[in-house]
């Protein structure tokens, strides 16, 4: 597989990201972003200074140098399956990989989380920023997460959302160890659990119950280098069991049936319309229920899944599908008139807080300044559902970037990714960890030390 990459990756290498061209860039692109507010000077000269120091320069230049091996450890990372709730494996190889890159000091908390923290120079009195990724994919457990390559095209489910990101997060901790620099600020290398799905966002829930110290953080999640996530899309989740007598399909009908209820329950929510601004959505992810195809269902199940960019639309259309099902459960007992009826167990499972930091934070305008010297730009700024939900729902600065590349089909099985200048998403975590942090004897770190949370 090695030489079919690196062939690949030959023709594939467009950008100039070498680190001699990219200071001279650098003010240019920050700057402009029509409607983005302008990146600070201060900002931008930290992120100037820092790329012109010799063993940055090295540090970048040797990234750029590890595209193979990066993707070759991004398939061995996807290869180990983490499904929802069952990431321990993934973890414990992480954690193995964080070590042998020099950060003894790691562990997997007691959630599962891998955490390593790397000191800087500071003694607790620089700020205290986390770089993390998620171990965890949407995947049940026996999915085939074997990585396939079909014309340039590397498909395995997780392969982009959130390997790339591990494997982005474990390339920059390998060359900042081996480049020496000293940050200010402490940083601190996360890989979560429970990011995606019913996960609710267990992992860095916990990682900030544990750390009430944490001065700003940043989320590598999926591919798209130049996306920055600043806004928090809320979610809602929830399981809705419905449950009823059961019985013969002919020597019982005449009862209510719980697939029946259900699928009334599914055919009113599909027929809700949410507001287009702010966005909100919806869907009913699962089904399942029922025994046999000639009984009358006793039990059958629905997972719901309801997003928003506003908190208050987010509980107001909640309120709609909670009436949708109560209806389509007075609806089905009303069918057939019976004595034993439906009746309906609503779980929430999911709450993920909504929110936004302003995009003229400066956790915001040092990660453009650090897109713009690597050459990449800030290419949208949006909002999303991730670990960042957490932390901005804080108050504490939070972003959640992309990894480089090419990818496609994220939380399908047809996912794929190709690494085309995989390793821009390295030095760009690099340059704004740094920034962020202060380099020792060479800049102040951008992020404010905050007063530690109750
Ligand atoms: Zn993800």
């Amino acid at each position: 597989m090695r030489e079919k990459i690196y062939n690949y990756m030959i023709l594939n290498i467009i950008f100039k990201s070498f680190a001699g061209t990219l200071c001279l860039f650098a003010p240019l692109l920050a700057n402009a972003q029509p409607g983005l507010p302008p990146v600070s000077p201060d900002i931008e000269q930290a992120v100037a200074r820092i790329t012109k120091l010799t063993p940055v320069i090295k540090a970048l230049d040797a990234i750029k140098a590890s595209g193979v091996s990066m993707f070759e450890e991004q398939v061995r990372i996807n290869e180990i399956p983490a499904p929802p709730f069952k990431e321990q494996a993934r973890a414990e190889y992480y954690l193995k990989k964080i070590r042998e890159a020099g950060l003894t000091d790691a562990t997997i908390d007691k959630e599962g989380n891998v955490v390593g923290m790397r000191r800087g120079t500071g003694a607790g009195k620089g700020p205290k920023l986390v770089v993390s990724a998620h171990l965890d994919t949407v995947f049940p457990e026996g999915t085939d997460v074997k990585v396939r390559e079909k014309d340039g095209r590397y498909y395995a489910p997780g392969i982009g959302d959130d390997a790339a990101g591990l494997a982005t997060l474990l390339t920059m901790l390998q060359h900042l160890n081996q480049s020496g620099v000293r940050t200010v600020g402490d940083i601190l290398f996360v890989g979560t659990v429970g990011e995606e799905e019913l996960g609710d966002l267990r992992g860095v829930k916990a990682l900030f119950r544990d750390h009430k110290d944490i001065d700003g953080f940043i989320s590598l999640d999926g591919v798209g280098l130049g996306r920055i996530v600043n806004a928090a899309t809320g979610s809602h989740r929830f399981l809705v069991s419905f449950k009823g007598p059961g019985g013969h399909s002919f020597s019982a009908f005449g009862l209510p049936s719980a697939i029946h209820a259900m699928g009334r329950a599914v055919a009113k929510i599909g027929d809700l319309v949410p507001p287009a601004n702010p966005k909100t959505t919806f869907t009913v992810g699962t089904v399942r229920g029922g025994t046999s195809v000639n009984a009358i269902s006793g039990d059958a199940t629905i997972g719901i899944d309801v997003r928003s960019n506003s908190h208050e639309e987010l509980v107001k259309f909640v309120e709609k599908v909670m009436t949708a099902i109560h209806e389509a459960v007075a609806d089905e007992n009303n069918r057939w008139k019976a004595r034993a009826q439906i009746t309906v167990d609503i779980k929430q499972v999911g709450d993920r807080p909504a929110g936004s930091i302003p995009p003229d934070a400066k956790i915001v305008q040092a990660a453009r300044a650090a897109l713009a010297a690597v050459g990449a730009g800030t290419r949208s700024m949006q909002a999303s559902s991730t670990d960042s939900n957490l932390p901005i729902s804080l108050g504490v600065p939070a972003i959640t970037l992309s990894s480089s590349g090419q990818a496609g089909g994220s939380h399908s099985l047809g996912e794929w990714y190709a690494p085309v200048n995989n390793t821009l998403g390295v030095q760009n975590i690099l340059l704004l960890s740094l920034a962020l942090s202060g380099v020792d004897g060479v800049t102040e770190p951008v992020l404010d030390k905050r007063p530690p949370r109750p």
